[in-house]
């Protein structure tokens, strides 16, 4: 199993895998920039290499970074897309410098345009990242909630921009169990919701899953995190998924409302439905 939670690389790449260890994780998510956007920090090359050294030494899985929440290929706003795109650029190949291979983005939200306007936007944004995004990175598509404009909620919208961008192969997705709560799938027929999953979409493209339980019911086109067992999906649920043999190699990430202490608590409690 490759488990972790979303940590704080403030005090770089090194210590963030040490954070992670010392929660019970062999995995994490980080920020490539402060949440709200603005300037990514210097990297570090001696940091990076101490990583992963630390990280090989330690089995760590794959590890995950996630882009700001004020991109928005969908934006009706040309500014707001062109520094989404401008941003991303330079992300995956920030990424790459870090020897990360994942970078998971919100789709977007649409605003009054409509869905299929707003489709079509994160379809060109993508067009133009993947056209230069290096070998061994990876942009993840999150399944979003569907709260007010959010694009990507359903397995068909994924469908169609994937289709739009040619299928191409460095376009992956990301799955959030809160999300997909809110969304309206129903999480405890998991074996169901892969098959779903892999006709509209194919399984090969599930690159990183976000374990989060939901304050809100399946349905009610909310995203708002609960801790594991503490909200509408709970822990058997949860067990289903993570004890399912096709998610053995997809890192599995909390974000769940929990400081570092209520993270290793959540990671020994999954850890044990093994
Ligand atoms: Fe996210
Ligand atoms: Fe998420
Ligand atoms: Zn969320």
């Amino acid at each position: 199993m490759i488990i972790g939670a979303h940590v704080s690389i403030a005090k770089g790449l090194y210590k963030a895998a040490v954070t992670a260890k010392g929660i019970g994780a062999n995995t994490f998510q980080f920020f490539t920039r402060n949440p709200r956007g603005g300037k990514a920090k210097e990297l570090n090359q001696d940091d990076i290499e101490k990583a992963h050294d630390y990280m090989r030494a330690n089995s760590f899985g794959k590890i995950v970074a996630h882009a700001p929440y004020t991109y928005n290929l969908a934006s009706a706003k040309v500014n707001i897309r062109e520094f989404t795109i401008a941003t991303l650029k330079d992300d995956v190949f920030r990424i790459k410098a870090m020897g990360i291979s994942y970078l998971v983005l919100h789709v977007g939200t649409c605003g009054e345009q409509g869905e299929e306007k707003g489709l079509s936007l994160v379809i060109q944004g993508l067009q133009e990242v993947l056209s230069l995004i290096p070998d061994g990175t990876e942009i993840l598509l999150e399944q979003m909630a569907g709260e007010g404009t959010e694009l990507g909620y359903t397995f068909e919208q994924l469908a169609k921009i994937i289709e739009g961008c040619e299928y191409h192969s460095q376009l992956g997705i990301c799955l959030d169990s809160c999300h997909m709560t809110g969304a309206g799938y129903d999480l405890s027929n998991f074996g169901l919701i892969k098959k779903g999953f892999d006709e509209k979409i194919g399984w090969e493209r599930l690159k990183a899953f976000h374990l989060n339980d939901s304050l809100f019911p399946r349905g009610a086109r909310r995203d708002r995190h609960a801790k594991l067992g503490e909200g509408h999906i709970g822990l058997a649920t949860i067990k289903n998924i993570v004890t399912d043999s096709d998610m053995r190699e997809i890192p599995l990430i909390l974000e769940t409302p929990n400081d570092n202490v209520g993270y290793a608590k959540e990671i020994t409690l999954v850890k044990a439905m093994l």
